[in-house]
């Protein structure tokens, strides 16, 4: 018997599913032709209540916890159209709402619930990369409190359609700091803000997100814009990072099974020798089979993780877990697709190529395997750290 939560759970999936019938594949390649983002998709589903999702009711959400807004990121990516500003978006509400003031949340989330106003995440820099503690942007304190931002960040996604980017930044430099996870603060950067440069970056995913190279030139941030306390930014973060995978991996999870459906359809009607289709052949069916198993598998750790972290119980080991695994199992999944499609697969029109490269981008981003790998080794397995 299906409790009252599966079933809602399936109606969300549901109105995921009719979603994805009016902004289907054909509107994300027109998007892309015209250089535009998905800005009517994501009205919509501000509408529906799926941007609402992880938001009290309080502050105009729809309530729901990360499981539901993973399943909604599957869904969107089991049908090729899934977002990259929803798994920031995902991650940057939770700071907000645990650590804002009141009067931070009351402005930030209702108008992220509806999609009247975007939300970005801005960490990665140049010369720190992995190493967000090696972060050089730096928020000078000013004499009436405010902020003086300088300083530079890059491959940040849909910082062009956003309107606030939670900036992730030193107030204390890293030489002067005792303990390298001190004296970092997060920021709601307004980016209409004067001295803020954004420079396109030629990523080759064919997508409608964008990543830029963005230059803070001394913008002033005003004090109300601060989130929690002055240098203990790291806390803060930590707190929505394990969202942040989770999301991640539903994406990629969702849009692993897109490449088996589209695989297992062409192998089923594919014949070059005799009379059996090529997916009579085990060197493929098997790869595929293995794909399927893991996806599935992935999947249970992620649904493990979003819910012990909706329970409010550490979900840092099953996060990691299951975005590692999803990456991996996605991307394998894209690939044995890609084998199967022969020379068609390079043919564009097929948009397999496009996801197997979007797939790998999960093995990278928004934090790559290895340092998952480093975490369970140190922290599941009690290894030395290894960097
Ligand atoms: C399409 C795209 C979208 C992105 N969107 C955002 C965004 O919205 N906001 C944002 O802030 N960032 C974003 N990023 C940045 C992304 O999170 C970083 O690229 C990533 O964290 C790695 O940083 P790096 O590229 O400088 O790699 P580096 O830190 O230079 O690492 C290079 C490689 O070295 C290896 N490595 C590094 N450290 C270790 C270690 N300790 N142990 C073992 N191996 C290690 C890993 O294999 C790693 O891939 C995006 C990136 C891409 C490509």
């Amino acid at each position: 018997m299906t409790s009252g939560v599966e079933q809602q759970r399936a109606l969300l999936r549901d109105s995921v599913a009719q979603l994805c019938k009016k902004y289907d594949r054909n509107y994300w390649k027109r998007c892309i032709a015209e250089d535009r983002w998905v800005d009517d998709m994501w009205h919509e589903m501000g509408e529906l209540g799926l941007l609402g999702l992880t938001v009290p009711e309080t502050y105009g959400g729809s309530g729901g916890g990360m499981t539901e807004l993973a399943l909604v990121m599957e869904e969107l990516a089991r049908h090729g159209t899934a977002t990259l500003l929803l798994v920031v978006t995902g991650l940057s509400r939770i700071p907000i709402l645990k650590y804002g003031t009141e009067e931070q949340r009351r402005r930030f989330l209702p108008k992220t619930a509806t999609g009247e106003l975007k939300l970005c995440f801005a960490i990665t820099e140049p010369n720190a990369g992995t190493n967000t503690f090696k972060i050089e942007t730096l928020a000078t304190p000013q004499p009436d409190g405010s902020y003086c931002l300088t300083g530079q960040k890059i491959f940040i996604s849909d910082i062009h359609v956003s309107d606030y980017a939670l900036v992730v930044a030193r107030t204390t430099p890293y030489q002067q700091v005792s303990d390298r996870r001190m004296g970092l603060t997060l920021f709601l950067v307004d980016l209409h803000s004067p001295g803020i440069e954004m420079r396109p970056l030629n990523i080759g995913l064919e997508e409608p997100d964008k990543q830029f190279h963005v230059f803070f030139n001394d913008v002033p941030v005003p004090a109300e814009n601060r989130l929690g306390e002055e240098g203990m930014g790291i806390r803060y973060l930590f707190d929505g990072l394990n969202p942040e995978r989770q999301i991640g991996a539903a994406s990629a999870i969702g849009s692993g099974y897109l490449a088996l459906e589209k695989g297992v359809a062409y192998a089923k009607q594919r014949v070059v020798f005799g009379e059996d289709p090529i997916g009579h052949y085990q060197a493929l069916q098997h790869p595929m089979a293995m794909a399927r198993a893991r996806l599935d598998a992935a999947r249970l750790m992620l649904y493990r993780a979003t819910e012990r972290f909706d329970a409010g119980e550490s979900a840092a080991v099953e996060s990691n877990m299951a975005k590692l695994l999803a990456s991996e199992a996605a991307f394998d999944a894209w690939d044995i697709v890609l084998q199967a499609h022969g020379g068609y697969g390079f043919d564009r029109d097929y948009e397999i190529l496009q996801g197997w490269q979007a797939s790998r981008l999960g093995k990278t981003a928004p934090v790559n395997n290895q340092m998952i790998l480093n975490f369970i080794g140190e922290h599941v397995l009690g290894l030395p750290k290894s960097y």
